[in-house]
């Protein structure tokens, strides 16, 4: 069933070897990392490990790096918490900069921001969806408080050049709080950022195979941030509550093997990805790219498929054991029209086929055919279809004249 699951965007499979090592870790690991006693202090000693090993690959120190349970609630933590930071040396920078494709966990964060008075101005992307690194300083202003560009585009794949971004912005203005929502980068598509420019970004455990719960975020020891929920003190303070030594070391574990194929991986999907094209297009399937493959994560496919609905495609597709997705998970189960493809310039038309493929190491030639071959069944079933009722509709229409 792996071999047909094209939704690791959302999430990715937990590999059964981080199914036993996190089974072998909690029948010694089960204790409390901040009871008194010893047991407790090993716990912690391994929850230590699992911020050094985090903090090495990042390049970050390790007091930076801070566990939490997902990338929404890291960023609400980052965002709510600079700006409650802020009030309370009553600055007068109020406003937000945001992409115009930011997932919903940066975009309804910032909208948040709003009713606490704040503005929030958007940024454009071009067709591909990329930002001009040289046209972001001219929407900042003394205002300006914080900036955030996702890295990599969950719904169209995008790839920001986000150091160059990061560096015009803190140009600009060295006092801007520069934030990248990194969950589809991390391990895929880089393993860190210039920290010098870059203040904070995060890693999902449930992006890059380990389990849903496991995330850590970095942010730049010379920013303050103010709690936003309250409680133990745990995480600095920054995310009260029992850390897990096990689920931060199944995060290390799976982000570190990440890495070390990083490269590896990206050579291996780019390959699938013309791979996939060239098998579409031997089956006569119309399609169209979403995102120019030069610039897009060959994470995430995202296309048009101009003679099939996507929310048709993906229901005939998983009636037959293939899972994709249409659009991001959240935005796309809500049925509501994409602000991403909108960003894009794309048209109503366009949206309506659009779907997201997500591609992943575990994947071979023949998975990427036998998808091909499924997709051109579904629109070729829709065709014939359609022939029938049109031809049923034209001896209706001769009988009844
Ligand atoms: N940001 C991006 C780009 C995502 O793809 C997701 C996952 O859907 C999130 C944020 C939210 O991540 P999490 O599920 O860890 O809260």
């Amino acid at each position: 069933m792996l071999n047909r699951y094209f939704d690791s965007s959302a999430s990715c499979p937990v590999s059964g070897e981080s199914i036993a090592l996190m089974q072998s870790l909690y029948q010694d690991w089960y204790c409390n990392p901040f009871s008194p006693h010893g047991l407790g202090k090993k716990s912690f000693e391994l929850l230590t490990k699992a911020r050094q090993t985090i903090a090495k690959i990042t390049g970050a120190p390790m007091q930076s790096i801070y566990f939490s349970s997902g990338a929404t609630e890291s960023i609400n933590i980052l965002l709510q918490g600079y700006m409650r930071f802020l009030n309370s040396i009553n600055s007068d920078r109020n406003e937000i900069l945001i992409s115009s494709t930011e997932h919903l966990a940066v975009h309804n964060t910032a909208l948040s921001l709003k009713q606490n008075g704040w503005n929030i101005k958007f940024i454009n992307v071009d067709e591909n969806g990329l930002i001009s690194p040289e046209k972001i300083s001219e929407q900042i202003s003394e205002k300006t408080a914080i900036v955030c560009v996702i890295a990599v585009n969950n719904e169209v794949g995008t790839i920001q050049p986000i150091e160059a971004i990061a560096k015009k912005v803190k140009e600009k203005d060295p006092e801007i709080f520069f934030l990248t929502d990194s969950v589809q980068a991390m391990g895929k598509t880089v393993k860190s950022f210039d920290l010098r420019f870059v203040d904070a970004f995060m890693l999902s455990g449930h992006k890059i195979g380990a389990p849903k719960g496991s995330c850590c975020f970095y942010l730049n020891p010379a920013i303050r941030i103010h709690p936003i929920t309250f409680g133990g003190g745990q995480e600095s303070g920054y995310r009260p509550g029992t850390t897990d030594p096990v689920l931060a070391t199944v995060l290390a574990d799976v982000f570190s093997k990440s890495v070390d194929n990083l490269d590896k991986n990206f050579q291996h999907l780019s390959k699938l990805n013309l791979f996939f094209d060239q098998a579409l297009s031997k089956r006569g399937v119309q399609f169209q790219r979403i995102v120019d493959q030069a610039f897009a994560s060959p994470y995430i496919c995202a296309m048009i498929f101009p003679e099939i609905k996507g929310n048709l495609l993906i229901k005939m597709l998983s009636d037959r054991g293939f899972y994709i997705s249409g659009g991001s998970a959240c935005s796309s189960s809500c049925g509501t029209k994409s602000r991403v493809l909108e960003a894009l310039g794309k048209n109503n038309q366009d949206m309506m086929g659009a779907v997201r493929l997500s591609f992943a190491p575990f994947h071979k030639g023949e998975d990427i055919e036998e998808l091909a071959l499924a997709i051109a069944e579904c629109i070729e079933k829709t065709k014939t279809k359609t022939n029938a009722d049109a031809t049923k509709t034209l001896i209706l229409q001769e009988n009844v004249s």
